[in-house]
């Protein structure tokens, strides 16, 4: 579906259509047949080293294709996915065509490029989780140490035993982990010992909220400081602005993600994105 869309109906998806029109009914029908129709469409957004000032990564984001050919917005349809159950196949497949897409564009590309997939508590919490991204890495051939699992702080409060020793299963043989929204959820110090994170993402309110609430400046210093001390990666989401950029990199985050840099796209203009014209927004 990526390819038939194309490059101007890319934004088309607008919340403004669909937030207050959409009833959970509707949506959940409108879900289970985009689910056995496999109308789903995968949009890519950059995830960039702050030192390096070049892309080394792409989260994958989830949309829906309505009936009239509209993208939804995962908000709108996520919530209802999460309750139906049908989080979990449409998880499969987001991975599965997400470690194929980068797949491909390692090949095309001839760079070494990573990829994020955001894992809900309904998937971490199934015996088959490790299984299931064995069998993605393998169908597609994509590298084990291209692929990172995004968690938040609220699918791990769900956690058993099962999904630790799965995910130290993934974490031993290369997988990346994150830590989603880092700072909203639980938050609890707790889950970055429990667990084998291997990045924490600082939530985009607190990107957000410097030079607008004091104490946010604070809260991403000492993110970004804890993230150095336990010697792993920390991400910092929704940069919009050159001040934000330039906090961050004064704060000492290794990557960044956001608007400044580039809205999620699809997945045709992803070799366009890794040309030079990213400079410009690092201001290089
Ligand atoms: P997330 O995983 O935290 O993803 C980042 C969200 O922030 C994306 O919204 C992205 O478009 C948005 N964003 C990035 N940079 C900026 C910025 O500079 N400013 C602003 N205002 N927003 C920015 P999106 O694509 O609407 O996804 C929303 C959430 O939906 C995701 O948050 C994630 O929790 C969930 N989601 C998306 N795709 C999937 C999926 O495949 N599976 C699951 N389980 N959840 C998904
Ligand atoms: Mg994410
Ligand atoms: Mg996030
Ligand atoms: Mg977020």
């Amino acid at each position: 579906h990526a390819k038939r869309l194309g490059k101007d109906r890319s934004e088309l998806y607008d919340s403004r259509l669909h937030a207050n029109a959409l009833a959970s009914q509707r949506t959940e029908a409108a879900l289970r047949r985009a689910i056995e129709e496999n109308r789903f469409v995968l949009h890519y957004q950059p995830i960039v080293s702050l030192p390096q000032q070049a892309i080394v990564g792409f989260e994958a984001l989830v949309r829906l294709l309505d009936d009239d050919g509209t993208l939804i917005a995962p908000q709108h349809f996520i919530p209802v996915a999460e309750e139906s159950g049908l989080i979990v196949p449409m998880g499969t497949w987001v991975l599965r065509q997400a470690c194929s897409d980068i797949a491909t564009l390692q090949r095309v590309s001839g760079m070494r490029l990573a990829v994020s997939v955001n894992v809900s508590a309904a998937q971490a919490a199934r015996h088959d989780l490790a299984d299931t991204v064995a069998s993605a890495l393998t169908d597609s051939g994509l590298d084990e140490r291209s692929l990172c699992i995004e968690l938040t702080e609220s699918a791990l409060l769900e956690a058993d035993e099962s999904t630790l020793a799965q995910l130290n299963d993934l974490r031993a043989r290369g997988i990346q982990i994150s830590l989603d929204d880092f700072g909203t959820g639980y938050s609890s110090l707790t889950y970055l010992r429990t667990f084998p994170v291997s990045n924490i993402k600082v939530d985009r309110s607190f990107v957000a909220g410097i030079g607008v609430r004091p104490g946010d400046l604070a809260i991403v210093r000492a993110v970004t400081g804890l993230a150095r001390d336990l010697g792993i990666g920390c991400v910092a989401e929704g940069i919009e602005t050159p001040r934000q950029l330039a906090e961050v990199i004064a704060l000492g985050a290794q990557y960044g993600q956001g608007y400044l840099f580039s809205r999620p796209v699809p997945v045709t203009d992803l070799l366009d994105l890794l040309v030079p014209p990213l400079r410009t927004a690092l201001g290089a």
